[in-house]
């Protein structure tokens, strides 16, 4: 008998469990108690009261023990540290920036860099917007324009690219203002908001070339590089025989500097950095970087936070942790499309998103229904999800509520943190929630913060 051809090749997580931190499911009783204490809002329950939680992606990496080992030999010196100076040493090697300035989190970054590089009244194109990245850009005066492609907006398309420019639309924006009205272009890698989609070598490359023929600097947002580098390996044509260190740097050669939240790629619980190319650019930065976040040599980093990224970078680049961790997410989006639930296509790298549109056709978007598909995910398994819809969008100029193309529920993958049994009961969970959509209304917002309204918002079901 032969059977060998039919026994399939699985992937196993490129590690073993050291250390373990006890979690449980808390009655329903006491999840309806706390999901009504936090307004319906799932950044405002207690992380004890979750059993499983998909929040987010950001801090929630598990360290591993070479990278624990780097935070017992920090060093805690104000200035010059040797942490800064070996985090330098990476960060040039793997992302090939010349200048390093260390910030508290992805979004000092995105501060410095906003300040320094747009004067009011200009515009930052950028292929979709991200929450935290546009409101530092509208802050210095900018305004964000979305040069994504249009596939971007179709979850049921399956293009492998949704993450790419449009330039015909870049081009579009500088004929009728002037290169000099562009502060820069905002490129994401991984687009978060359009469910963790990858933008194709091709496309960073044709718009790098585009961008300098005009003398418009690209920006890298780096945050999900390593992702996006293995969704080139794995699905662009010449890139199956590079390395992932190579496909990394390759992107970042088409750039001309980048903000990174260490929180997400590097495998670290805190911490970020702004890269650039341009000395005087960079003396700017540090210039800011001393009054915002710290002194230069350590932005708002402790010495063994900072030895922590170094060593989280060199493992984020390896190639079966790479696989590992996107071939999870599709895992848990294979098991959901397994039970008939509309899901983003392709599958993203750090997330699954639910298609709430299609999910809960019966509720109007300003009754914020993917908002309330997450919190009914928590009362019926104790999981935290995030609504990245309506809510998430906020207002415009005028204060009018942006209703997005995407009404969505992320259910976002900590690095190195759960085992596919965990994302057995998730999938079962999400399924069972579906099976009651029919009857499920939406939910009034009855607090409303000014700015990033998401993680503060507080509601209450629309039946009362
Ligand atoms: C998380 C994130 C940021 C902001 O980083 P923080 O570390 O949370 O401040 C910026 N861009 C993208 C794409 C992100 O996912």
């Amino acid at each position: 008998m032969k059977i060998s051809d039919s026994i399939p090749h699985s992937w196993a997580e490129p590690w073993k469990i050291k250390a373990v931190e006890h979690i449980s499911l808390i009655s329903q009783e006491e999840r309806v108690e706390a999901l009504t204490e936090a307004g319906w809002n799932t950044f405002l329950l207690r992380s004890q009261d979750v059993y499983i939680d998909l929040l987010t992606d950001s801090g929630t990496a598990a360290m591993s023990d070479v990278q624990w080992a780097a935070m017992m030999t920090g060093d805690e010196a104000y200035a010059g540290s040797k942490d800064y100076y070996y985090l330098e040493q990476t960060v040039q090697e793997y992302y090939g920036f010349k200048h390093l300035i260390p910030t508290h989190q992805g979004r000092g970054a995105e501060h410095l860099l906003s300040q320094c590089m747009i004067r009011p009244g200009q515009y930052v194109p950028g292929n979709m917007y991200f929450t935290t990245t546009k409101f530092h850009q509208t802050y210095a005066g900018g305004t964000f324009v979305d040069i994504i492609t249009d596939e971007a907006f179709d979850p049921q398309s399956d293009f492998p690219f949704k993450g790419n420019v449009d330039l015909a639309k870049l081009q579009k924006l500088v004929d009728e203002h002037g290169a000099e009205s562009i502060a820069y272009v905002s490129l994401e890698t991984n687009v978060n908001m359009a469910g963790g989609q990858p933008v194709s070598m091709e496309n960073i490359k044709a718009l790098s070339e585009y961008c300098r023929s005009k003398k418009i600097a690209v920006m890298l947002d780096a945050t999900r590089a390593v992702e996006n580098a293995y969704f080139i390996k794995i699905r662009e044509k010449g890139y199956e025989d590079k390395s992932i260190p190579e496909i990394l740097l390759e992107i970042c050669s088409y750039t001309d500097g980048c903000t990174m939240s260490g929180k997400k790629d590097c495998l670290v619980n805190i911490g970020g950095f702004l890269a650039i190319n341009d000395d005087l650019l960079a003396e700017k930065a540090r210039g800011l970087v001393v009054c915002f976040e710290g002194l230069h040599t350590y932005g708002g980093m402790a010495g063994r936070d900072m030895n922590a990224m170094a060593v989280g970078i060199q493992e984020s680049v390896e190639y079966d942790y790479i696989r590992a961790r996107v071939e999870q997410t599709r895992y848990l989006a294979q098991r959901i499309v397994d039970f008939g639930v509309p899901v983003v296509r392709p599958f993203g790298g750090h997330a699954v998103y639910l298609d709430i549109k299609q999910i809960l056709p019966h509720v109007p978007q300003d009754h914020f229904p993917a908002q309330r598909f997450a919190g009914e995910l928590y009362l019926e398994g104790g999981i935290r999800a995030m609504e990245r819809g309506a809510v998430s969008a906020g207002r415009d100029g005028e204060g009018k509520n942006i209703f997005p193309e995407l009404e969505l529920v992320r259910l976002t993958l900590p690095r190195r943190v759960y085992t596919q049994s965990h994302l057995d009961v998730v999938s079962e969970c999400v399924a069972r929630v579906c099976a009651r959509a029919k009857e499920m209304r939406g939910l009034r917002m009855i607090f409303e913060p000014q700015e990033l309204r998401f993680f503060q918002a507080r509601f209450e079901p629309q039946e009362g």
